[in-house]
């Protein structure tokens, strides 16, 4: 699957069923009424809403207001895109240390480092120097291969590196983050589960070990546990 292919055809798809885009205008805060979430406060308007799903990735811990539901952080991850004129992939590679993967474009993709450095996205040339042995160990003939692109991207780094899924104990506001390592194979079931929550309060699988109701219970588990 193609990650960028698949985020401009989100794009295309949401706005032609009607999304309205706020672009450039990031959220700050949820908007709270009571115990119920109202919608959003954006840099400069509110935005009223009956459902608000936060799915901010590895930002969402900084919206006031979210931090306890979805404690995520970001796990940088490095890449390198290859390309080798005597190489031919036809299926994912991997080693313990890194994965091949052949694209259409008959790039070879390497990746990738997971990182906890903050939300720094820079590429490093320790992150890329790890990428490129390891990826000539696995396969020797990439050392004459080209590098024709590096990049770095934040994935959503959730307690015990679960998605966090599903209702809060705010009435209206919902989570869809912490997927991690595999956020873009888990797009559909998750836009699937979060589609059923808000039209019929409820989903057809097992969710709770998934709640973002979760770290509030290991917390409360934790301060009764601790040494008096
Ligand atoms: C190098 C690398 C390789 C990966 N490979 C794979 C793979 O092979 N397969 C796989 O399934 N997954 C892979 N992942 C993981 C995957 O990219 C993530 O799990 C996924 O992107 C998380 O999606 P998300 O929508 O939750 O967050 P993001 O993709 O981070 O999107 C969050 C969005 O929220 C926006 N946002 C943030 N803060 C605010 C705010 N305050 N207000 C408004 N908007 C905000 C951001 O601008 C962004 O558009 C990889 C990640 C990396 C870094």
């Amino acid at each position: 699957m193609d990650n960028r292919a698949l985020t401009a055809a989100i794009l295309e798809a949401s706005q032609r069923s009607g999304a309205e885009i706020f672009s450039g205008n990031g959220v700050k805060a949820i908007w709270r009424e009571g115990n119920r979430c109202a919608g959003l406060v954006l840099q400069n308007e509110k935005v009223e809403a009956k459902w608000t799903v936060i799915a901010a990735g590895c930002f969402s811990a900084t919206i006031d207001g979210i931090a306890q539901y979805a404690p995520v952080r970001p796990a940088k991850g490095q890449m390198v895109a290859l390309r080798a004129d005597d190489l031919k992939i036809d299926r994912v590679l991997w080693s313990e240390k890194i994965y091949l993967v052949s694209r259409n474009d008959g790039r070879i993709v390497a990746g990738a480092t997971v990182e906890h450095a903050g939300f720094d996205k820079r590429v490093t040339a320790g992150g890329i120097e790890k990428i490129l042995s390891a990826a000539i160990e696995l396969a020797p003939s990439l050392a004459s291969a080209r590098i024709e692109e590096t990049w770095a991207g934040l994935r959503p780094d959730s307690p015990d590196h679960l998605p966090i899924l599903g209702p809060t104990d705010i009435d209206g506001l919902v989570m869809a983050t912490g997927h991690f390592r595999s956020g873009i194979l888990l797009t559909p079931i998750t836009a699937r589960l979060i589609r059923e929550w808000i039209t019929e309060q409820r989903v057809n699988v097992d969710w709770d070990r998934f709640s973002p109701l979760r770290f509030q219970s290991a917390a409360t588990d934790a301060a009764r546990h601790a040494p008096a």
